[in-house]
């Protein structure tokens, strides 16, 4: 019997990923994933989608490295198997190139990626502006196909799925015996947490099928991306911006970044714009509290403020916040035999 009522608050990659560790992990719990906004309409759906990921100041690196290794290895064994086209997760080789060399030449996930190395002389010099590089190959995960197919899985564990908007946590205190907070952005108001900030990111999703390797400027703010269907060509970085309109002064300078990157892009056809906020924060909140609502004290899980990083450490913060809901599961057990 389900006898202990677990709610999700977020459908974006962390709240579905999160929705679905819980539901598989833990039979005994009724899980209902909650949000007002589900797939395709999330920040998640936008976002390009590749792994790999800069270091947060005050989380212990080794906590970092395995986040990232538990969503890679989870999502290589998508795109390894049979669901690969429907889950849009595909692997994905080519360069981060920087026009200088940075302070630490081999990033925190070097290990984690296949075939990590230095790049040549000689690779390098189709980038006359850079002179260091990364050749690897990682993943990506389109989130407009992988969130449906995710929620899918969901669904098959027992799940339910709810579309509403909450103001407060308390409107879901008399509901639920544990809630886990995946709402991003949404939590500067849902639990009034000022650290998380948007930083504004616009993408143009363009058709050139000739281009099957990944060219990142190390800055983050110049990238091409292939996909499954298309190429998403970015960025910007712009802080504390809420702007969601497309700005065309941005679709420019995209272009004219891209291109001097990846001439052939000249023959590209842009397909459209799309801008998402990403949810940042100076480090992730993966932790959880006793929160008193009106009549009891309720276990809160929190999960969000993954910045530009959420597809890459989404699966890995999801076990993590299944094991702050397992570690609520035995104080209320030991408090119901007080
Ligand atoms: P969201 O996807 O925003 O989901 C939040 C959920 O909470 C939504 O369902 C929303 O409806 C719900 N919610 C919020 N408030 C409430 C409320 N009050 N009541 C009910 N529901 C609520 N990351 C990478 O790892 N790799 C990339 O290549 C990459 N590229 C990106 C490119 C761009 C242009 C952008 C903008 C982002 C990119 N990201 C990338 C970052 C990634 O998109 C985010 O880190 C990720 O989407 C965060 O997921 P989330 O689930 O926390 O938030």
């Amino acid at each position: 019997m389900k006898n202990v009522r677990v709610v999700v608050v977020g459908a974006g990659v962390i709240g579905v990923s999160t929705a679905v560790c819980i539901a598989e992990a833990l039979p005994f719990c009724s899980v209902t994933l909650l949000a007002d906004k589900f797939s395709p309409d999330t920040t998640s759906d936008g976002a390009a989608g590749i792994l790999f990921a800069a270091k947060f100041p005050d989380i212990p690196l080794e906590r970092q490295k395995r986040w990232f290794k538990d969503t890679f290895d989870h999502l290589l064994a998508v795109a390894q198997s049979q669901h690969s086209p429907e889950a849009g997760v595909m692997l994905s080789s080519g360069w981060q190139i920087f026009k200088e060399v940075p302070a630490e030449r081999k990033p925190f996930w070097a290990e984690s990626v296949i075939g990590f190395r230095f790049m040549t002389e000689e690779e390098l010099k189709r980038f006359p502006d850079h002179k260091f590089g990364h050749a690897f190959t990682t993943l990506k995960c389109e989130c407009s196909s992988y969130l449906p197919w995710l929620e899918n899985r969901f669904r098959k564990a027992g799940g339910q799925v709810e579309q509403r908007t909450i103001n407060s946590l308390q409107e879901l205190s008399n509901s639920y015996d544990i809630i886990v907070n995946c709402s991003g952005l949404g939590s500067r108001t849902l639990v009034g947490d000022n650290q998380v900030y948007p930083v504004r990111g616009q993408v143009l999703k363009m058709e050139a099928p000739w281009l099957q390797h990944f060219i990142r400027d190390g800055d983050g703010k110049t990238y091409i991306y292939p996909g499954m269907h298309s190429v998403t060509v970015g960025g910007t970085r712009q802080e504390d911006d809420w702007r969601l309109d497309v700005d065309e002064g941005d679709t420019d300078s995209i272009l004219k970044r891209c291109s001097r990157l990846e001439p052939s892009l000249s023959h590209g056809k842009v397909l459209s714009k799309w801008v998402g906020l990403r949810p940042s924060r100076r480090n992730p909140r993966v932790e959880k509290e006793l929160v008193q609502l009106p009549g009891r004290r309720v276990p809160v899980v929190h999960n969000y403020g993954h910045g530009g990083w959420g597809v890459t450490l989404a699966w890995g913060t999801a076990l993590d916040a299944l094991g702050l809901v397992r570690q609520c599961l035995q104080e209320m057990q030991l408090q119901a035999k007080l």
